[in-house]
Parts: structure tokens; C-alpha cells; sequence
């Protein structure tokens, strides 16, 4: 499959690691919104997060959770933007689940 988050997870396309486990893996966004702006991913490929089982986003949000908490800890950051796009109408650029971790400091002028 022509995947290139897919490629991400086998090597193939290379990244900057931050975590991985059977299920998930994550790295660095390579146009960050943020410094530290994370992807978390599931390595089983899905086009769109609501193709996903109960039990697969259950599990994905695990990982994300235990991300987002040792990414603010590791950038001593207050809060993070943890969102995702869910079909190209609504941003979603690369066709395989994948959540955004974005670090917000205060004052950052990164949104509401
Ligand atoms: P989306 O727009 O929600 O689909 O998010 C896709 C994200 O993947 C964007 O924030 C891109 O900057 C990021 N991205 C695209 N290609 C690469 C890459 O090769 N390495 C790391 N991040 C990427």
C-alpha cells in the first residue's frame, strides 16, 4: 500500500521516533505548529478515525494519553492541543489515522 505513514512505521520513510509499542507510534510532525508538535498513530492502517473499532480507539487513546503527558513533562509545557482530522474535508492531508499533539505555552498566540 502506498501509505506514507505506513512507510513511517516500517522505516522506509524515515522520522524522528518519540514512542513505540506494538499498536501505536509516534513522532515528530515534520511542519510543526508548535515546538514538540507530535503524530501518534496506530500501525494498523485506517483511512479515517471513524472506521476504527471501539477497541481500536480505545487502545489509541491510551498511548496518545501516555504521549501527550510525557511530551508536556519533557517540554515542561502547561497544556496541549490533542486533535485530528477525520476525512479531507476536514483537513485530514494524509489518509491514515493519526492524532496531532501540539504543545501550547502561555502567551503563544496559537489560538483561543
Ligand atoms: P493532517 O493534515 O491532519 O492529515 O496531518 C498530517 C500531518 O502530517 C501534517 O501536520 C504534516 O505536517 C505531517 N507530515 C506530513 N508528512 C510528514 C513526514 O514525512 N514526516 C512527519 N510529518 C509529516
Amino acid at each position: 500500500m502506498d501509505c506514507l505513514f505506513c512507510k513511517i512505521v516500517s522505516g522506509e520513510v524515515p522520522s524522528y521516533k518519540i514512542y513505540e509499542d506494538d499498536a501505536v507510534y509516534a513522532f515528530l510532525d515534520i511542519y510543526p505548529t508548535s515546538e514538540g508538535h507530535t503524530i501518534v498513530l496506530p500501525k494498523k492502517h485506517s483511512m479515517r478515525f471513524t472506521e476504527m473499532s471501539e477497541a481500536e480507539v480505545s487502545s489509541l487513546f491510551a498511548s496518545v494519553s501516555k504521549v501527550a503527558r510525557a511530551v508536556e513533562e519533557a517540554l515542561d509545557v502547561p497544556g496541549s492541543n490533542i486533535g485530528l482530522n477525520n476525512g479531507e474535508v476536514a483537513g485530514q492531508s494524509v489518509p491514515h489515522v493519526h492524532v496531532h499533539i501540539i504543545p501550547r505555552r502561555v502567551n503563544d498566540k496559537g489560538g483561543s
